[in-house]
This record gives structure tokens, sequence and C-alpha cells, in this order.
């Protein structure tokens, strides 16, 4: 079973694909993860993209198909792949496609976390992501405790494009080029939207019943 995590910046797509990979024994891809490991080797290419990230738009489909080959061609996620923030754009979409069929894949959903814009701007401003063991949390909605996490609170960190002038340019660079490559997976009856705006738990049960009716 291979899932895409759709949805605006912000919308929690992070938090979800979390709980889904330990629930299901499913690998998440981030792409925005692995350009920012990329970035953390400060390579000519990391430098590149940090320069992309910081605009609030999309890295280069090049970049990234790259990526996407050497997971696809790996045994090891063979039909176990939950994507997060990808694909991004049409060529994207088309290019995924392309090799799933290559490497006898196929998608079996995509589901969709719905989110009013103010709430996205109030996550994204809110959001804390441990360097140390990469759980996210959340200001105002996910507080850090001495229950949720056990490593040193230094290691809590802003993302560098989580700052209110980089949140517009992303919003606008997901409603141009994101949005529209919805269409492709509802033609195909992939598509699942789930209302986003309420409690982590509530959304991860309303998904997890979504995928374990694909199982079954
Ligand atoms: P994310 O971590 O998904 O919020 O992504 C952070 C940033 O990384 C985005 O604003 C883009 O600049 C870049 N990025 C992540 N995934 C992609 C992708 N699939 N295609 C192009 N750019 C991406």
């Amino acid at each position: 079973m291979n899932l895409i995590l759709f949805g605006p910046p912000g919308a929690g797509k992070g938090t979800q694909a979390d709980i889904i990979v330990k629930k299901f024994n499913l690998y998440k891809i981030s792409t925005g993860d692995l350009l920012r490991e990329e970035i953390k080797k400060k390579t000519d290419l990391g430098n590149k993209i940090k320069s992309m990230i910081d605009k609030g738009i999309l890295v280069s489909d090049t970049i990234i198909n790259d990526l996407i080959i050497k997971i696809l061609s790996d045994n090891k996620f063979y039909n176990r792949l939950i994507f997060d923030g990808y694909p991004r754009n049409i060529n994207q979409t088309k290019n995924l496609d392309l090799l799933l069929k290559k490497y006898d894949q196929k998608i079996s959903c995509v589901l969709c976390l719905n989110v009013e814009k103010a709430t996205i701007i109030k996550r994204i401003l809110g959001r804390l992501i441990c360097s140390n063991c990469g759980l996210i949390f959340n200001e105002y909605f996910y507080p850090v405790t001495k229950i949720n996490h056990s490593c040193d609170p230094k290691s809590l960190k802003k993302r560098s494009d989580d700052n209110e002038k980089t949140i517009i340019s992303r919003f606008e660079t997901y409603l141009d080029k994101t949005l529209p490559i919805l269409d492709f997976y509802k033609k195909q009856n992939l598509l699942h939207e789930i209302n986003a705006m309420g409690k982590i738990d509530q959304i991860s049960e309303e998904i997890c019943d979504i995928i374990a009716s694909l199982e079954a």
C-alpha cells in the first residue's frame, strides 16, 4: 500500500504521517525533510535548495525526481510508502505515475487534509521541531510537556521558512501549482477529503479508519 498525504503547508501532514507510519508499518517520504537533510550538508546543491525554500517556491523537478527514483527503486520501500509533501505539481504527478508503473507499484489512496488559511498560519507560526528525535510540536495546539518529549529542550527548533512572509508565498505556491493536481487523483477515484481543523487524534482516527478499510 502506497499513500499520499495531501494538503496546504501547515495542514498537519507531517504529524499525521508520523502516526500512520507507526500504526501501519510504512515509511514516510517527506521531500521537505530530504531537502533539509541536503541543506545541512552545506553543499552547493544544499545552498541552492535553501534559497528556494526560504523564498517559499518549489525546488526544481529534476532535484525532486532524483530523490524519488532512489526511493521507488529500493526494494526495502516496495509498496510501503506514505508521501508527505509530494507530488507538488503536475509534472511531479505525471513523473510519479510513470515511475510507479516502472517499479510495478500503485497509489492506494490520496488523503487530502483541508484546513482554513487562518489556522494554517497559526499552526506554522507555532511549529517547533526537535532536531534530535524529529517529533513535531506546536506552541498553541500541541505544546511540549515532560510526558510527550524527553530530549533536551534546546533541541527544539523553528524552521527557517516558518515566518509570516514565507508562509504567504508557500500558500500561494500551493494554490497555484499543487492544488490543481487533485483533479488527477479525483478522476481515478483515489481521493479522500478530510476535515483537518480538529484535534490531532480525532483527525488521525478518521485517517486510520480509511486506511484500515483499504487493507480489509
Ligand atoms: P515542506 O517540508 O513539505 O513544507 O516543504 C518545505 C519546502 O521544501 C517547500 O516550500 C518547497 O520549497 C520545498 N519542497 C518540498 N517538497 C517539494 C516538492 N515535492 N517539490 C518541490 N519543492 C518541494
